[in-house]
């Protein structure tokens, strides 16, 4: 997507027009530190002209007074000016960075799919990051910089247009050399950009999976990794600093050297020849020498605005990327256990290769379901359609009757439980773990829930109560454990609908039997739709279905299922193959 001007206003209207009175102290101040910088070198020139002149020692101390009058005042200006920068950029990034985080989060699973975590961080966070400079400052310090420049111009055109034209071209032939060089350093440091965000995102991905990899040994071969990615970062930084930091800077000096110089001669002849005073000498050199750094700042300027215009691009793409699944009209779901139905589903993460195919179920309230079947043979891909995770693409799945696509985004989610095998745990206590950190919950509450689903003995066990913390990613918490904490959670909730993928993971004895009677209590008067690993689990179920390549093998009563010697699930039985993992039987 190419950025338009349009986008540039766009964005900052939208977050400089809420904080308008701080944007126009800052232009106030702006202004005034350009006019101090102006006006102080007039005051040096007027001290000279005066001692050359022998006036009064009162006199001359008084300019003097005036002159660091000035030099002290302009730091005070640049001081208010930079934390009013600084707090405007802070407060525009801080709100797109939510807006963007909220949009993310609003948006498909398909689109979370595509997209790493690390990438989007990298997203939300580092291209917001690098437009602050670009809501503070860019627009204001272009300005504030080109007046400055414009201005030094004019007065020295005022003294004589002679050292004005030398100096106007050192200045059009300095910015010129600049904005060539920033062009190349921008495509340095885009480089070596990139190669700091490969770093972050190995990092991120082996650390994630650092038991993994610990326990298959490939340790050196993550670390040779590791140095090549550190490596083609440092030679990037190195090529971007050099040709970006070093060659800017002796390019600005030389040139702000030879401007100098040159000014410096047409005003020595001037003086020579008595057109102007000694005073203006020296404000000429003055004036040459402010105008180093506005010329600067505006190639900086430049090229800040050029890997801004990248990163706005690539948050505009972001905003641009509209949810698959959209908000429901907001039809209210019935009171009480949900009905399930699926209408002839059809569903694909790519559309060409369906992972449902024509799926029909009916499953009255306050029944718990079953799901058996291969890995792969797309029972995961179903429950995920009964929270919204995806909408079908042919057919409609209904709660209570209601389609899906009608409810509010919030009900469906205050209503129906959803516990996958992949726990989240957080780096909190015990008590804001099950509650998701909801004050609201009395402990009270947690404790009964806990003892209704026979967590009683767990709970005494912990060192600190609910007050025991967890590390981050549920280290130090078993798998047994972390189930226990999810069905605790759910059961907090109060669903009327729960859908829960059980743990494949071999547990012991203990937490498994606690863990039994846990989802006992938990399914008791619930609908519930169970994906079970274990012939213990299906146990509980009424109904049975048995999935096979994203179509329905076999749905009947368990025990009808389980007496028949005929059916998919009996021999899934005989087999006595986990019920859900790749089994040799293909059912
Ligand atoms: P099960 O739960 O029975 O193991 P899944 O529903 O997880 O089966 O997977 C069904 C099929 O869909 C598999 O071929 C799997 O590779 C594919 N699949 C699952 N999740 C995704 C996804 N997020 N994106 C693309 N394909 C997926």
């Amino acid at each position: 997507m190419r950025t338009s001007p349009r986008d540039y206003w766009r964005l900052l209207a939208q977050y400089l027009i809420p904080q308008r009175g701080r944007v126009s102290l800052l232009a106030l101040l702006l202004l005034a530190s350009t006019g101090l910088q102006l006006a102080s070198p007039l005051v040096l020139r007027r001290f000279i002209d005066r001692a050359l002149e022998g006036d009064a020692l009162r006199t001359l101390m008084l300019i003097a007074g005036l002159y660091i009058g000035f030099a002290i005042l302009i730091q005070i200006v640049r001081l208010a000016e930079t934390w009013t920068a600084q707090y405007v950029g802070w407060t525009a990034t801080n709100n797109l960075r939510a807006d963007l985080a909220l949009h993310v989060l609003g948006l498909d699973m398909g689109f979370h799919n595509r997209h790493t975590p690390g990438n989007l961080i990298e997203r939300v966070d580092g291209d917001v990051f690098t437009l602050g400079n670009f809501f503070s400052r860019f627009i204001i310090n272009i300005l504030g910089n080109v007046l400055l420049t414009a201005g030094v111009v004019v007065l020295l055109f005022r003294i004589d247009w002679r050292i004005g034209a030398v100096v106007a071209l050192f200045a059009a032939t300095t910015i010129a050399a600049l904005a060539i060089l920033g062009r190349y350093n921008t495509i340095r440091f885009a480089a070596a950009r990139q190669a700091m965000a490969d770093l972050i995102g190995f990092l991120e991905e082996r650390i994630g999976g650092t038991e993994d990899i610990r326990s298959s040994g490939a340790t050196d071969y993550v670390m040779r990794r590791n140095d090549e990615f550190a490596r083609a970062y440092h030679r990037r930084q190195k090529v971007a600093s050099i040709f970006g930091g070093a060659t800017t800077f002796s390019v600005s000096q030389l040139l702000s050297v030879l401007g100098m110089v040159a000014a410096l001669a047409v005003a020595a002849t001037l003086y020579r020849d008595g057109s102007i005073t000694l005073g203006t000498v020296f404000v000429v050199f003055q004036f040459t020498q402010i105008l180093v750094q506005p010329i600067e700042e505006i190639s900086r300027q430049l090229r800040d605005f050029q890997l801004a215009s990248a990163s706005i691009g690539r948050v505009r793409q972001l905003q641009a990327v509209k949810p698959k699944v959209t908000e429901g009209a907001g039809l209210p779901l019935p009171p009480g256990p949900l009905a399930v139905e699926l209408d002839h589903v059809t569903f694909g993460y790519v559309p060409e290769d369906p992972t449902l195919r024509d799926v029909t179920i009916h499953l009255a309230p306050q029944r718990v379901l079953g799901l058996v079947g291969r890995t792969g043979s797309g029972k995961s891909t179903l429950t995920r359609m009964l929270v919204r995770f995806y909408d079908p693409d042919r057919g409609s799945v209904r709660l209570g009757g209601i389609d899906l696509r009608d409810v509010r985004m919030t009900d469906l989610r205050d209503r129906v439980a959803f516990v996958t095998q992949e726990i989240q745990l957080f780096r909190a206590t015990v008590r804001d773990n099950l509650t998701l950190f909801d004050p609201a919950i009395p402990d009270q509450r947690i404790i009964d829930a806990l003892r209704r689903l026979g967590l009683g003995g767990w709970l005494n066990a912990l060192e600190d109560g609910l007050d025991t913390m967890l590390a981050a990613g549920g280290g130090g918490v078993s798998s047994g454990e972390a189930q226990l904490i999810a069905l605790t959670r759910v059961f907090l909730r109060d669903p009327d609908l729960v859908i829960l993928d059980e743990a494949s993971s071999r547990l012991d004895p203990i937490t498994e039997a606690r863990l039994e009677r846990a989802i006992d209590t938990l399914l008791d008067g619930r609908t519930a739709i169970v994906i079970a690993h274990r012939l213990a689990t299906s146990e509980r179920a009424d109904e049975v279905l048995v999935m096979a390549n994203g179509e329905i093998a076999e749905h009947g009563e368990r025990e009808a299922l389980a007496r028949d010697p005929n059916s998919l699930f009996a021999g899934m039985i005989r087999t006595g193959h986990d019920l859900a993992t790749t089994g040799e039987e293909r059912p």
